[in-house]
This record gives C-alpha cells, sequence and structure tokens, in this order.
C-alpha cells in the first residue's frame, strides 16, 4: 500500500487535477491519497489558504468578506467547471464556509485554524467528488475519522501517539481514501493545523499509520536539488538521501519537503519518494534510512538566511561551571529558540532566527547577559546566512572542510563561523547574506561540478 500526497500547485486547477488522477489510477496500490488547498496558478496567484486567512481576519474585524468569500468559492467552481464535477460539491462548500463564518469567535486563533484547514478539507471533498464522477469509488475521509489526533498547538500541532493505532483501521476501508493534509483535531474537537505547508505531515503520519510501503510526495519539481536551482542553473538531481540528509538540507531551505514531515516516515522506516506530478516518469528522489554511499562526501548544499549571532566572551568560562546553562536560561525566559552554539575556551557564540527578536527584546537579552552573566563583550552580529553542506560521506572522507574553506577563500568569501562535529552529516558556515549567494556557487563548484551524482 502506498500513501500520496499532492501538493497545492498539482491541484490548482482542472488540467493538474486531471494529472492527479491518472497518477492514482495507474497503481493500484495507490490507496491513501493527501491533498492539500488549491495552491498558485501562476507566480503571483494567491493561494486559497491564504485567501482562507484573509477571509478569517475580516470576519473578526466584522469587514465586508464578500469579495474574499467569492474569490474562494469561484477558486474551486472553476475547477469543477473545468472537469464537469457536480454543482453540488460547490454548494456543499460554500454552506461549510459559511457554517464556519458563523463559528463562536471568542478564541479568535481556534477560529483561524478552522477557516485555514477549510481549504485542504473542501479540496478533499472537490478530489473525492471529482474520483466518482469518473466512476471510481473514492471516498473523502475527515482527518477525525480517519484517527488524526493532534496537541493543543495552533499553527504547529503535533501528532497523539495514540493516533497511529486508529489510522491502521483505515486498510480495511474499501476504495481510494481522499483525506485532506494540514489539520486533525485535539480531544477537545477543536481542528488544529500544522505548520505551514503541513500537508506533508499529514501523508507522513498515514504512512506510518497505515505501515505503507511506500510514501509518496507529488510536487512541481522532478527531484530534489543539490542546491537550489535560483541559485545554480540547472544543478544536479539527488537520486536519493537519507532521512538526516534530508532533514538537514530541509532546515535550511530546502522547501521541497517539510522537515517536520520526515519523522514519522522515519519512524516506521518508510521510504518516502519525491516526484513531480507534471513528469511522473521522472526517477524522482528517494529518501532512506541507509544509502550507499558512492557518490562522495557531499550529497547536497543549503542555505537560510535571517540569522543573527550573539557573541559573548569571557575570561575563563571554560571553569565557570554552569555559565552555559545560565546563557540559555535567559534566552528561555524570552521564548527564543537557537539553532545553533558554536564555542570556544572563553567565548560562546549563540545563532538564532532574527525574527523572533525586535529592538527592544534584543536590548534586554543583552542586557541581562551583561549583568548576570559579567561578560567582558557581548556583541549582537545581524544578517548571517548559514550554509549547511550536508552528506553522509563526510564521515568517512578526509579533507572535506579543507575543500569547502578553500572553495570560499577562493571566492573571497569570510568565514564568520564553521561549527562542524556536533552533527556527523553536515559542516555549517556562516557567512554575510551578502555573501551568501557566491558561497554556495563555489560549494557547488567545488564539490557537483564534473561529479555524477546518481
Ligand atoms: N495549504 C497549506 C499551506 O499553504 C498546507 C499545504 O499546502 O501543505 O501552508
Amino acid at each position: 500500500m502506498k500513501v500520496v500526497k499532492f501538493g497545492g500547485s498539482s491541484l490548482a486547477n482542472g488540467t493538474q487535477l486531471e494529472k492527479v488522477y491518472n497518477i492514482v489510477m495507474a497503481e493500484p496500490e495507490r490507496k491513501v491519497v493527501v491533498v492539500s488547498a488549491p495552491g498558485k496558478r501562476y507566480s503571483d496567484d494567491i493561494k486559497v489558504t491564504d485567501l482562507l486567512i484573509l477571509l478569517g481576519e475580516k470576519c473578526l474585524a466584522e469587514q465586508d468578506t464578500t469579495e474574499e468569500f467569492n474569490t474562494i468559492v469561484n477558486r474551486y467552481a472553476s475547477i469543477a467547471e473545468e472537469l464537469n464535477i457536480p454543482e453540488t460539491v460547490i454548494e456543499q462548500i460554500k454552506n461549510d464556509l459559511s457554517s464556519i463564518m458563523k463559528q463562536e469567535k471568542q478564541d479568535s486563533v481556534l477560529f483561524i485554524e478552522a477557516m485555514k484547514a477549510a481549504g485542504e478539507d473542501n479540496n478533499a471533498k472537490l478530489v473525492a467528488a471529482y474520483f466518482q464522477s469518473k466512476g471510481v469509488e473514492a471516498h473523502y475521509v475527515n482527518p477525525k475519522d480517519a484517527g488524526i489526533f493532534v496537541t493543543n498547538e495552533p499553527g504547529s500541532a503535533q501528532v497523539l501517539p495514540e493516533s497511529y493505532d486508529l489510522i491502521y483501521k483505515l486498510r480495511d476501508r474499501s476504495g481510494i481514501l481522499i483525506v485532506p493534509g494540514f489539520f486533525g483535531y485535539s480531544k477537545e474537537g477543536d481542528v488544529l493545523t500544522f505548520s505551514r505547508s503541513g500537508s506533508d505531515i499529514t501523508g507522513s503520519i498515514l504512512a506510518n499509520g497505515v505501515k505503507a510501503d511506500l510514501y509518496e510526495n507529488f510536487t512541481d519539481v522532478d527531484a530534489v536539488y543539490t542546491v537550489n536551482p535560483s541559485i545554480v542553473k540547472n544543478p544536479k538531481e539527488i537520486r536519493e538521501l537519507t532521512y538526516r540528509e534530508m532533514r538537514e538540507l530541509s532546515y535550511a531551505g530546502f522547501s521541497v519537503f517539510h522537515d517536520e514531515a520526515l519523522i514519522p516516515a522515519f519512524r516506521a522506516g518508510i521510504p518516502v519518494k519525491v516526484k513531480n506530478t507534471n513528469n511522473p516518469a521522472a526517477p524522482g528522489t528517494k529518501i532512506v534510512n541507509t544509502r550507499e554511499n558512492t557518490n562522495g562526501p557531499v550529497v547536497g548544499i543549503a542555505s537560510d538566511d535571517g540569522f543573527c549571532s550573539i557573541y559573548i566572551g569571557k575570561y575563563l568560562m571554560n571553569r565557570e561551571v554552569g555559565f552555559g546553562r545560565r546563557l540559555l536560561q535567559i534566552l528561555e525566559d524570552f521564548h527564543l529558540s537557537y539553532e545553533h552554539v558554536p564555542s570556544g575556551i572563553d567565548d560562546i557564540t549563540v545563532i538564532l532566527r532574527e525574527d523572533q527578536l525586535n529592538e527592544e527584546t534584543k536590548k534586554a537579552v543583552i542586557d541581562r547577559i551583561k549583568e548576570e552573566l559579567h561578560a567582558d563583550e557581548v556583541k549582537i552580529a545581524h544578517h548571517l546566512a548559514l550554509i549547511m553542506v550536508v552528506g553522509e560521506g563526510m564521515r568517512r572522507s578526509v579533507g572535506t572542510t579543507a575543500r569547502a574553506a578553500k572553495a570560499l577563500a577562493e571566492a573571497g568569501i569570510n568565514i564568520d563561523m564553521i561549527n562542524q562535529g556536533s552533527s556527523e552529516v553536515s559542516m555549517m558556515f556562516g557567512v554575510k547574506e551578502e555573501d551568501e549567494k557566491k558561497a554556495v556557487q563555489a560549494l557547488y563548484n567545488e564539490f557537483f561540478a564534473n561529479v555524477l551524482v546518481g
């Protein structure tokens, strides 16, 4: 049995839905189908999820919502029209949206959660109706009915472990099961969404629950690339990579597959395949537990910007018991999560995502570090980019760091920070944001130009 997930661009219009239908019908093992909400049809189009957020916010502000409501309904209606799907589904979608709009708004966050989830929920109904119109036995399955129960964390819900046994029962259902992605239910019965792009997470949870042989994730690219194609033209494709490698790459900006989505599949040892709805014959990329290491030390290079670093220097820091704990406690008090902590004998640097801090918090954090830790020096550096050089093979090969550092030096890039060692599969370089692209290109040339990646 396979769980198949289709992203928003694979469901953006009727032509795309036809491709989805053909892909699902091509293999009888494709039994559980997870769908996103209709995504962008062209680059400056708006995703249905974003339209729903707008609609929800206008409802809360008690403003006129006619335009947003009609735009959303029309997105579904134009797909239905293109594919001759019975009108009744559109009536159902209208009624569903209207009833959410009338819901209790005391808890504005939960209200927006219900709105956001309506995008995938209604799309699953539409897709099921389309399959049925073709004479196929297909059923819309609500996540509650599927057994997807989650924590009470709006916009970042986590699956509850008891869900998996409930989900297993889906195996006994007949026909093709069309499940909306992106949300589950709390024990109290509220709708809660995963983080954005979270339909990938639903697919992975279902694959784990039904003990699928494969989780196929259909998107709009042929494969996971060795580097971001907007930085390097026509980069090489990755055929196979491990969960750990994928996690490191998606952490630093590889948006093809949601980083949280790997965990459920990984725990159940289910391989994940990233494929292209627009080119299903392409082999895609397979994510597995272990892979034959035949392609050199590096599998991919990722980068992400928007980081800052707080440097703390204090003479004899290495001898001061509890220094690190007290530093991290200050960050915790401000609800700040950190990404990396490279350290030396008398210094420690904490790297954080800059969007968590406004000017006021920055000042307050630095003041507390100075006062409570009696640091000799506290400095904050902005606009940092992190470059991750990823590959399980690095563990076994000598000189990878030297090659990377040399490539950066030859490109005239100053390395602000290196973090190697804690992760056995990646090496992190911190550079100035303005050097990010040049750094990625230099590393790509070093590790991939003239190398056959298979
Ligand atoms: N529709 C949701 C989003 O835009 C979830 C998804 O597409 O996976 O984030």
